[in-house]
């Protein structure tokens, strides 16, 4: 295999862009005597003009190694072995050269489905290039020779627009299912396109992600959702299944809650380009609400707490396909059951108001009245109230009562 190499400057990479740290690393490696780059999402998105979100590092320094030269690291993962350098203000990942291929060895492990369950055989790069996912992934640059060396085109379909798994997306997928989400995620991110042989695929192995850790695909929805994509992300999704198979809800068919979702994360990525704090339980209280939406209408006959029983169910199910984190579920949970004290208004409603999680409950609120019916008067009444004083509190409480008590009596 003989790649292609480019200068650095031919893409005008900025090396003040490039973390110092990611820097010293590789410097140091240099001077012990090793090949050191950075790969992947690092030299993928200054290529394309964009500040990448970390610095990945791989080197032929075996992981025993890496730990020795750096004071501040340690081993991490067993079924796929790398370091992590520690600084005040960023870990760095640095990974070894992996060979790949099929052909079982000790290190490489790979079980009755065709899956990688152990990966820690080392190799050379061009031998790490292979098992890399995608061909706009496995671009290597070195920062002192400024040189980029591109083995697969990813290049080529940097510049076209192109997600292409580096050889069988098939037998890609099947290796690590997880890969689905991550081209997904690319494509979303970079507004690229998906081919033929991606889309058959997915469509294919797409339920096998219900087979992966939990924690890893926890790990892939916060990545796709809160990036400043979540738009992208979801319609990526959604136009290959995979939506349905993350949260089987229902199947909703008609796409009832397609406008709920649109408005919620157009709100989020503003969010995020804004720099705003993006609460992940929030997201997640988005993504699961058409499945509580479903199980029990909300009323001021609502049963509180068969209603905590049926959205309890809601997220420990979840938990058994995407992890959430015990911290986010409570906020979850509040959300939800917030929404019932929008319906049951009374005295107890101006306490609500300066409550804590008052502001995300009814920035909830305001999403449902996108798609639920007959949210728009309460949704009108709640805001005016929120903002109103107590006096004015009382009167509109007052007016609201009056108004309830004439409709009971006619
Ligand atoms: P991001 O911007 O999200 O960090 P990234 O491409 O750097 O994107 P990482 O998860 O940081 O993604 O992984 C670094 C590199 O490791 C990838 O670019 C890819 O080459 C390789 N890689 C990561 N996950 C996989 C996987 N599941 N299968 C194959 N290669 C992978
Ligand atoms: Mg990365």
């Amino acid at each position: 295999m003989t790649p292609e190499i480019y200068n650095d400057k031919r893409f005008g990479i900025n090396q003040n862009h490039i973390s110092k740290n990611a820097l010293n690393i590789i410097s140091k490696l240099h001077k012990s005597g090793f090949e050191a780059y950075i790969v992947g999402g690092g030299i993928r998105d200054m290529i394309k003009g964009l500040k990448p979100k970390d610095f990945d590092i791989v080197t032929d320094c075996e992981p025993e190694e890496i730990r020795k030269i750096f004071r501040n690291s340690r081993i991490i993962g067993r079924r796929f072995k790398l370091v992590h350098i520690a600084f005040d203000d960023e870990i760095i990942e640095a990974t070894t050269f992996r060979a790949g291929g099929t052909n079982t060895t000790e290190s490489i492990e790979i079980n009755e489905k065709g899956r990688i369950v152990r990966d820690n055989n080392w190799g050379t790069q061009e031998e790490d290039v292979l098992r890399r996912d995608l061909t706009i992934n496995s671009i290597y640059y070195d920062p002192f020779s400024h040189e980029i060396i591109d083995y697969t085109k990813g290049i080529k379909d940097l510049k076209d627009k192109k997600i292409r798994f580096i050889g069988n997306s098939g037998e890609r997928i099947l290796e690590d299912p997880v890969r689905i989400l991550r081209a997904l995620r690319f494509a979303a991110k970079l507004n690229f396109s998906i081919d033929q042989e991606i889309a058959d695929g997915i469509k294919e192995h797409k339920t096998q992600l219900l087979e992966m850790p939990p924690a890893r695909l926890y790990e892939e929805v916060i990545k796709m959702f809160m990036t400043g994509h979540a738009e992208q992300s979801f319609i990526q999704l959604k136009a290959y299944g995979v939506f349905d198979v993350l949260f089987p809800h229902f199947r909703d068919e008609d796409g009832i809650f397609d406008k709920f979702y649109l408005e919620a994360f157009r709100e989020t990525d503003k969010r995020f380009k804004l720099n705003k704090k993006l609460n992940v339980g929030f997201i997640f209280a988005v993504l699961l609400w058409p499945k509580v939406f479903f199980d029990s209408s909300i009323s001021t006959q609502i049963n509180f707490k068969r209603f905590y029983r049926s959205i309890a169910e809601v997220v420990r199910k979840q938990q058994m396909i995407t992890s959430i984190p015990k911290k986010y579920s409570s906020f979850i949970k509040d959300v939800w059951m917030n929404q019932v004290r929008f319906s049951r208004v009374g005295k107890k409603s101006i306490n609500f108001t300066k409550s804590l999680r008052f502001r995300a409950a009814y920035d909830f609120l305001l999403l449902r009245n996108v798609n639920e019916q007959n949210l728009e008067v309460s949704t009108n009444w709640w805001t005016e109230f929120k903002t109103a004083n107590y006096d004015k509190k009382i009167r509109l409480l007052n007016t609201l009562k009056k108004k309830n008590a004439r409709k009971q009596n006619s």
